[in-house]
């Protein structure tokens, strides 16, 4: 199998002191779907902003590699990236020029903005300020922008979070649609017991296991001592 991320050593200490990764190795291969859990302040959107070379401690230092390449010209245009709060996403007047932004940079057709915009729900929302939309919305559009951008790799901070039921549901149908590798950090254990065949559990900056989602997300020992929970999904079944 193709390698699509390699993560080694990667560790990475905040400007003001506070370490948030050590010393994390895993690597995901070509077309896999991997959970990333654990609790608040684990480090998982610290390690999802090292993916596409954000928060570099080095910036190419080979501790993150994309498809084998380390340059951030590389990792950036295979990696998509979905932040965890939409406000850090969304920059542009309108929804058109934010989606649009990528698809610019890399040179593609514009029309993958109305068709990414379609994909997501939001046919008609071109002139409509992404700052005035509510977070469902952005979260949408945000996702539009990733999307229209094509990566091979998408990672997703917590997509879920604020959606209502029908928003979750439809999110879910979109993901299942969409052809990549994926890494999706989340508190949706359910979630991931449904699209992850593999899920890593981070706590502390520490890798506390790597292993398949059945297996991991039954380990009740395992899932209380990092402050998870086994999913409501698994709940009638009878644990490993
Ligand atoms: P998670 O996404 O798992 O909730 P984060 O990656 O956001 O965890 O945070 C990991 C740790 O790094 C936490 O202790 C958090 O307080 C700290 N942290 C996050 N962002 C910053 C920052 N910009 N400056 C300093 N510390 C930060
Ligand atoms: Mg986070």
């Amino acid at each position: 199998m193709t390698t699509a991320i390699e993560v080694r050593n990667l560790s990475y200490r905040y400007p003001d002191g506070r370490e948030a990764l050590r010393g994390l190795n895993f690597s995901i291969g070509e077309d896999e779907c991997v959970g990333l859990i654990g609790p608040n302040g684990a480090g998982k959107s610290t390690l999802l902003l090292h993916l596409n070379g954000i928060l570099p401690e080095v910036p190419g230092d080979g501790a993150v590699r994309v498809f084998g390449q380390t340059d951030l010209a590389g990792m950036r245009r295979d990696v998509g990236l979905l932040f965890q709060d939409p406000d850090d996403q969304l920059f542009c007047p309108t929804v058109f020029e934010d989606v649009a932004f990528g698809p610019q940079q890399l040179g593609l057709p514009e029309t993958i903005v109305t068709e990414a915009l379609t994909r997501v729900g939001l046919s008609g929302f071109e002139k409509r300020s992404p700052h005035h939309l509510s977070h469902g919305e952005k979260r949408r559009v945000c996702l539009a922008g990733v999307l229209a951008c094509q990566p091979r790799i998408l990672v997703l901070d917590e997509p879920t979070s604020g959606l209502d039921p029908r928003g979750r549901r439809e999110f879910k149908t979109l993901l299942r649609q969409i052809r990549a590798t994926k890494l999706i950090a989340t508190h949706d254990l359910d979630l991931v017991a449904e699209f992850c065949s593999r899920v890593l559990v981070l706590d502390r900056g520490e890798m506390v296991a790597d292993g398949l989602s059945g297996e991991v997300l039954n380990d009740m020992p395992l899932m209380l001592a990092h402050g998870l929970e086994r999913p409501h999904t698994l709940q009638h079944r009878h644990p490993h």
